[in-house]
């Protein structure tokens, strides 16, 4: 995975300039409104001056993503290759060529069901003003839908669409990889207990001193509760749901993680959480889930090591990948 330098020196920099005694130890907590979402970065800091100049530094670091990997904003590296790659190779960063590798990844891992191009259907869909595409609309869009149509280069650095209608959207896997990037910031400066959060993408590092975190799994039907409690350290977890974007039309919901192979909304469960060692890893897992239900999904977190699961169904009922079966039993 490549870095980017110039942040690094910045965290040499600020630690190097910070004023060295007299500062105390602190639980430092900030949240802010970044990625379309709430990101927070808490972490045990053994100086507050450095930990705040940290947070900052961590906080840049998700800006500069956010600008990076957001299509909406027509300024990213991602707008222009929704804008060009139909005409030809576009040169994009080192970070975008990491993310666009691995969700080819999970993309042939899951026949599809992660994919990236699920754009070009994503982008009929407004779910804040509940409007979803009629089929006449949506069927042109759902046959621009392939990963195996992107050509990425990773040598040049470059991304090319071979289909004409073509579009990517990283909302499934981005908040994850800025999430370890922020871990990676923290850890280089020494921090040994922390959580990052980028909405349903978290990732922690260490224990509470004694004892594991204990991390709630959201309820998909009730605001506030949660349907299971699980102790965790050093590890991510990533939740899709279909209770974070979505309208309802004549008792149908409409969410966000739509089934490549349809165009539509996912329909087959609540909500799915995974368990993986990165972020990154985690919430495309967590998406793939979502879309390819309790049966398949669950036999793909079974088949990769140090990958768990925790689905709730169509009917609420919970289902938990097999390492986290046999430990609730312990
Ligand atoms: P959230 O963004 O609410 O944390 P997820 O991690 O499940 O939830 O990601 C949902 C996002 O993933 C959508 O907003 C969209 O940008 C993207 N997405 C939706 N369906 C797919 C899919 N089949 N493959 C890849 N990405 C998807
Ligand atoms: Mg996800």
């Amino acid at each position: 995975m490549r870095h980017s330098p110039s942040l690094f020196f910045f965290l040499l920099i600020t630690l190097v300039l910070a004023p060295a005694s007299g500062s105390r130890a602190e639980w430092l907590s900030e949240t802010r409104h970044l990625m379309g979402t709430e990101v927070s970065v808490e972490f045990w800091a053994d100086d507050v001056t450095q930990g705040r100049l940290l947070t900052d530094t961590v906080f840049a670091e998700f800006k500069r993503l956010d600008l990076m990997m957001n299509p909406w904003n027509p300024a990213s590296v991602l707008a222009r290759i929704n804008l060009e790659a139909h005409r030809g190779p576009v040169t994009v960063t080192p970070e975008i060529v990491d993310v666009v590798q691995r969700s080819f990844h999970f993309s042939r891992l899951s026949e599809g069901a992660f994919d990236i191009s699920f754009a070009s259907a994503g982008e009929l869909y407004d779910y804040r003003n509940g409007r979803a595409p009629a089929s006449e609309e949506l069927a042109p869009a759902r046959a621009a839908i392939d990963y195996r149509q992107i050509e990425l280069d990773t040598g040049r650095s470059t991304i090319r669409f071979r289909r004409e209608g073509m579009s990517i959207d990283l909302g499934g896997i981005a908040k994850g990889y800025a999430v370890d990037r922020a871990v990676s910031l923290l850890a280089a400066a020494g921090v040994k207990s922390a959580v990052v959060s980028a909405g349903g993408d978290s990732r922690i590092i260490g224990n509470l001193g004694d004892r594991p975190r204990m991390i709630g799994i959201r309820h998909p039907r009730k605001p506030g509760d949660y349907v299971v409690v699980i102790p965790l350290e050093d590890t991510a977890i990533s939740t899709s749901g279909d209770y974070e974007r979505f309208f309802e039309r004549d008792g149908v919901r409409y969410h966000h993680i739509l089934d490549p192979g349809t165009g539509e909304s996912a329909r087959a469960v609540r909500s799915a959480s995974v368990i993986a060692p990165l972020a990154m890893d985690s919430d495309a897992l967590s998406t793939t889930v979502f879309v390819l239900g309790v049966d398949k999904g669950l036999s793909l977190v079974n088949s990769l090591p140090g990958v768990d699961a925790i689905i709730v169904d169509g009917e609420g009922r919970l289902h938990y990948s097999a390492e986290l079966l046999l430990s609730t039993k312990e």
